[in-house]
C-alpha cells in the first residue's frame, strides 16, 4: 500500500470506529467531586475546621497554605496533623463537630466552591452519549448541597450519584463497593470504564471492573503520587474517550 492508500485508509477506518463509538458503544464515565469536578472546598474545609477549634477552646489555627499540605486528607486527620500531642478521640470530636456546623451552615461550605472550568460542558457531553456516576467522599446529607451548589442536578441524581462516608478508620462501604454495586444494578454490561479523579484511591477503583484512569489535578495544585493510565490537567482531555 501507497502512503497517500494508506493515509486513506486509516482516515476512512478512524472514521468507521467513531461511528461506531457514536452510535454503539456505552462508556461509563465515574467520577470524584471534590478537587476533581470542583475547586474551592479546600478553603471551606479551612474555614469550618477553624470555627469549631476556636468553639472548642483551642489555639491552634490552620492556614489556607496548609490545604496542599493535607487536602484529601480524612477530617480528623488533619487536626491529628494540627496538635502536638496525638488524640484520637480529640480529634474524632472536632471531626464531628466539623461535620454538624458544616450541615447546618451550607452556606460556608457552598462559599469558595466553584465548578472546575469546563467541567459543565464535559458534563453535558458525556450526558447526551454515554453514562456517568458520580461517587464522593463525603456524607450523604453535604453530596445534595454541593451538586445543587454547582448546578450539577441536570447530570447528576439519587440514581447516579452517590456519598460515601470515608471519614471514619473503617468505612462500612467504599467507593469501590458502590461502583461495584452500581455495575451490578445497571443491568447492562459498559464497553469502556473511565474513572477521574484527583487522589490515589479513585485511580483503585480500576480494580473493581477494569478501565483507564485519569488523574487530575488544578493547574495550581500538585498530582497526588500514584501511577494512573493519564494525567490531565484539563477537563477536556476526557472528550478524546467519548
Ligand atoms: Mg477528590
Amino acid at each position: 500500500m501507497g502512503n497517500l492508500e494508506e493515509a486513506l485508509w486509516t482516515q476512512e477506518n478512524e472514521q468507521y470506529w467513531h461511528g461506531i463509538a457514536a452510535g454503539g458503544t456505552m462508556k461509563l464515565f465515574v467520577w470524584d467531586l471534590h478537587g476533581t469536578l470542583e475547586k474551592g472546598n479546600e478553603r471551606a474545609v479551612i474555614d469550618i475546621s477553624n470555627l469549631v477549634l476556636e468553639r472548642f477552646g483551642h489555639a491552634e489555627r490552620f492556614s489556607y497554605g496548609d490545604n496542599s499540605r493535607l487536602y484529601g486528607r480524612k477530617w480528623y486527620e488533619y487536626f491529628a496533623w494540627l496538635f502536638e500531642t496525638p488524640d484520637h478521640e480529640r480529634d474524632l470530636a472536632l471531626q464531628d463537630a466539623c461535620f454538624s456546623l458544616s450541615e447546618s451552615s451550607p452556606e460556608i461550605q457552598c462559599r469558595w466552591v466553584r465548578p472546575t472550568p469546563h467541567a459543565p460542558a464535559v458534563l453535558r457531553e458525556i450526558k447526551s452519549r454515554h453514562c456517568q456516576v458520580l461517587i464522593s467522599n463525603t456524607r450523604a446529607e453535604t453530596l445534595k448541597v454541593f451538586i445543587d451548589a454547582l448546578e450539577y442536578d441536570d447530570f447528576f441524581s439519587s440514581g447516579n450519584a452517590f456519598a460515601v462516608d470515608g471519614h471514619t478508620e473503617r468505612p462500612v462501604n467504599s467507593k469501590a463497593d458502590v461502583l461495584a454495586d452500581y455495575l451490578r444494578d445497571a443491568g447492562r454490561g459498559f464497553d469502556e470504564i473511565v474513572i477521574v479523579g484527583d487522589s490515589p484511591g479513585d485511580m483503585k477503583l480500576k480494580a473493581v471492573a477494569g478501565g483507564i484512569t485519569y488523574l487530575f489535578a488544578h493547574p495550581d495544585v500538585e498530582f497526588r503520587q500514584c501511577e494512573p493510565d493519564h494525567r490531565i490537567r484539563d477537563l477536556r482531555a476526557i472528550l478524546k474517550r467519548l
